[in-house]
């Protein structure tokens, strides 16, 4: 069985463990183009399925990257820089360049400035311990940027292989497809051979007579948002189209709930506006915060949703992070949610999201 490949991610078929990576049912064997259920499940109902992929496995691929030479190309989604971000990889990459892509720029609201995306993202790189030789914003899903990264791809491979890697969810495989698209006019599917000599399930895509961009399998990272919440909701929070901004007068003593994922109170200052940055089918909630408690208890699942009522037992207690704002135009990150900014400085504010998910400040990119 283990030669059996899906032609759309390139892990090995198997048709026992329906759960598994690489299930596909018997029947599916009969068809000359085997694409394994989860796959079929993102082309045709456009829903993710996780690849249980180990971290045992993840350090098997940053190794083998490690020890070959060629171009990282790595993939983050700018609505989800730190939740998508591979830790670690810096410590493995040896002397290979890495070109750093932020996908999904489609969603960023017009008001925000690519080149304050960009610059912001160097900074952030450069925290985590990554100087990538270049960083880009593109569409994969728009095709925006596409071809600049296409380009820099060029440049800075060099003449060596490619290697593609990134989270699951920031869009790596509709990335590789547009340069499929691009490159060869082919449509859709990544028909391709097996990465020999590895079961780490990567995949080659030939980029000329003897080089290659290599596909790795998406990372789980446990600490998304994305893996908090069901199939139906991921739906309901990560945007689809560009984030129009809500903007919120609050008195102190007031807070805002997002649906029942995360939560922000504005603890003291000045009556002020807020600017919320979440994908506009998500309920945004006004209360009082000393009605905030109560509120969560009784109606996290039903008025305040996603999560589901049916969810509510596996959803993590959400756990309270306060913040001085020192300086105007200040955002406070939900990872993988949103924003908000914080207009003028010396609000005392507090944030509240899943235990595992992160928050954080940074200068606001409008
Ligand atoms: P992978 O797990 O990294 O391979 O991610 P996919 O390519 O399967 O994409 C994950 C989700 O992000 C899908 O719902 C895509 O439709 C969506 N997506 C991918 N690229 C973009 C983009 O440029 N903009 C937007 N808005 N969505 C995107």
């Amino acid at each position: 069985m283990s030669e059996v490949v899906c032609v759309g991610c390139g892990v090995g078929i198997q048709t026992e463990d329906k759960e598994g990576m690489g299930y596909a049912p018997p029947s599916a064997l009969q068809k000359e183009e085997i694409i394994c259920q989860r796959c079929f499940r993102l082309k045709h109902y456009n829903e993710v399925q996780d690849v249980p992929l180990t971290d045992d496995d993840f350090l098997k691929i940053l190794n083998e990257i490690g020890n070959s030479e060629g171009l990282i190309v790595k993939i983050v989604d700018i609505f989800d820089f730190n939740g998508s971000w591979l830790p670690g990889l810096h410590r493995f990459v040896g002397s290979n360049p890495i070109l750093l892509i932020g996908n999904k720029v489609d969603l960023l609201p017009k008001s925000v400035k690519h080149s304050k995306m960009i610059h912001w993202m160097k900074h952030e790189a450069s925290q985590l311990g990554l100087k990538p030789v270049d960083v880009q914003l593109v569409s994969a899903a728009k095709g925006v940027g596409v071809e600049e990264a296409i380009r820099a791809i060029e440049k800075y491979r060099n003449g060596k292989d490619v290697y593609v890697v990134g989270c699951t969810n920031v869009g790596k495989s509709t990335f590789i497809n547009r340069i499929i698209k691009q490159v060869s006019g082919e449509q859709d599917v990544i028909t391709t051979s097996h990465f020999p000599g590895t079961t780490l399930d990567m995949i080659q895509i030939p980029l000329d007579e003897e080089e290659s961009l290599i596909d790795t399998p998406g990372i789980i990272n446990h600490h998304q948002m994305a893996h908090f919440v069901d199939k139906q909701d991921l739906k309901i929070i990560t945007p689809k189209k560009e984030i129009k901004p809500r903007t919120f007068q609050l008195n102190p003593e007031q807070t805002l709930f997002f649906g029942g994922l995360s939560r922000f109170d504005f603890l003291k200052g000045e009556r002020q506006p807020f600017t919320a940055y979440f994908s506009n089918e998500l309920t945004i909630h006004r209360t009082k915060l000393e009605k905030a408690d109560d509120l969560y208890k009784n109606h996290a699942g039903e008025l305040l949703q996603p999560p589901r009522m049916d969810d509510m037992d596996t959803f993590p207690e959400l756990v309270k992070h306060e913040f001085k704002v020192k300086e105007a135009k200040t955002d406070i990150v939900f990872s993988g949610l949103g924003w908000i900014t914080v207009n003028e400085p010396g609000a005392s504010v507090a944030a509240h999201v899943p235990k595992g998910v992160s928050v954080f400040l940074r200068k606001s990119l409008i």
